[in-house]
């Protein structure tokens, strides 16, 4: 069942992935495996050991057929992978995989539009490692070039970046990095490895948060890191030593979320351009921040390398106050506010990258002086129409005030 062949649609490889027949015995899904102790036959079999691969029991932190299932599903899905890990959660995935490559005295280069908890996870413990990090503007590939030194062991990419959206040429950055002997981990979460193929644009390392679409319901936290092999052997090891293990019934959760993902995931990104077109003609709007958008940033970088988006993006308001972007995000009725995405239902925040941002990249992305405030969207499978209303009322409301 899982050795559906490559030319299969992503639709097609989504529903069989994980499924090998000796998991899944005569049902469809994998059953969920709760277990810490596997018992051995005799005395002679635990002597015997089993060998540290998936699909051998051996004890409850190196998984069941639940978490093997999940870890199968998604090597298959990244073309050239050689496996997957599994994290409790899509931070700690890219902490595992920071943790899993670098060693005092490394230097680690990351993404000045990288996930907020990145840039702390190396402030606060990167660094007291003795592991320093420099952060490079993404879309200026002559100082990231000139960033490298004999220590750059990793390279941390993000794209599009979080909150502000550009879209970066993974490909150059990442044969770069292999020139310069460094490693290259992609947070590949926005688009997944069915609407961005990581490994085969010459990244090393792909991380997911899973919470986001793969999971799809606001249920779950979940991470995975997906390497080709001695990477992967080495992140392995140290996943091991650090004794991450995920539970057999969020495996589950995110294995049947993935039987669902395409068909979400073309919805929503449906939507969210609908949603960003009707944006862009709006008054009140600055610039409207969807790489599946004509015009917009990044946009000829997506329809070159990525095979889908999703229902993420942000859009910037023109010359308003703090308190007027507050009137538009509460007056919001269909929005839920808070963090996360890629669930079914739709979210609203507000964004103020530069608070975060050490180099310049944030103006060249399309965010002037005067107009500075964003707020970004993550469309769900509501009904676009409805989602556009709630917006148009809302936006009346930011201005009758
Ligand atoms: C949410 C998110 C993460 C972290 O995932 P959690 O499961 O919430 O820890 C990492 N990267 C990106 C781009 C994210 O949006």
């Amino acid at each position: 069942m899982s050795d559906t062949p490559d030319d299969c649609g992503p639709g097609t490889r989504l529903v069989s992935a994980g499924r090998r027949p000796e998991w899944t015995g005569p049902v469809v899904n994998v059953p969920v495996w709760r277990a810490s102790t596997h018992l051995y036959a005799d005395s002679a079999d635990l002597a015997a050991g089993r060998p540290n691969a998936d699909g051998h029991f051996y004890y409850g932190r190196r998984g069941t057929p639940t978490q093997w299932a999940l870890c199968d599903a998604l090597t298959g899905l990244e073309p050239g992978a050689t496996g997957t890990l599994l994290y409790p959660s899509g931070l700690a995935a890219i902490s595992g995989a920071l943790l899993g490559l670098l060693d005092a005295g490394d230097v680690l280069l990351m993404s000045d539009n990288a996930y907020e908890p990145s840039r702390a996870l190396a402030e606060k413990l990167l660094a007291p490692l003795g592991i320093e990090t420099r952060w490079f503007d993404p879309l200026d590939l002559e100082a990231y070039r000139a960033a490298f030194c004999p220590r750059t062991r990793v390279v941390l990419l993000e794209s599009p970046g979080s909150l502000t959206m550009e879209v970066c040429d993974v490909p150059a950055l990442a044969a770069i990095a292999l020139q310069h002997g460094a490693i290259s981990v992609l947070d590949n979460t926005w688009a997944g490895p069915t609407g961005f193929a990581a490994l085969a644009h010459g990244v090393d390392v792909s991380v997911l948060a899973l919470t986001k679409h793969v999971g799809g319901h606001s249920d779950l936290m979940l991470g995975a890191v997906t390497a080709s092999g001695e990477v992967h052997g080495r992140l392995r090891e140290r996943a091991q030593l650090l004794g991450q293990v995920v539970s057999p019934d969020d495996a589950a959760l995110a294995l049947r979320g993935l039987r669902t993902l395409g068909l979400r995931l073309e919805r929503q990104t449906a939507s969210a351009l609908a949603v960003a077109q009707w944006l862009q003609g709006q008054a009140q709007v600055a610039h409207v921040l969807c790489p599946m958008l004509p015009g917009a940033p990044g946009h000829e970088l997506w329809l070159r390398d990525f095979t889908g988006g999703c229902g993420l993006f942000s859009f910037v308001l023109r010359g308003r106050s703090v308190g007027d972007r507050a009137r538009l995000i509460d007056a919001l009725r269909l929005f839920g506010i808070g963090f996360s995405w890629g669930g079914f239902e739709s979210l609203a925040i507000p964004v103020d990258p530069q608070r975060i941002r050490t180099s310049s990249i944030w103006p060249k992305a399309g965010w002037a002086a005067e107009d500075r405030l964003g707020v970004r969207l993550a469309i769900g499978l509501e009904d676009p129409a409805d989602l556009i209303a709630d917006l148009q009322q809302a936006l009346d409301a930011m201005d009758r005030a």
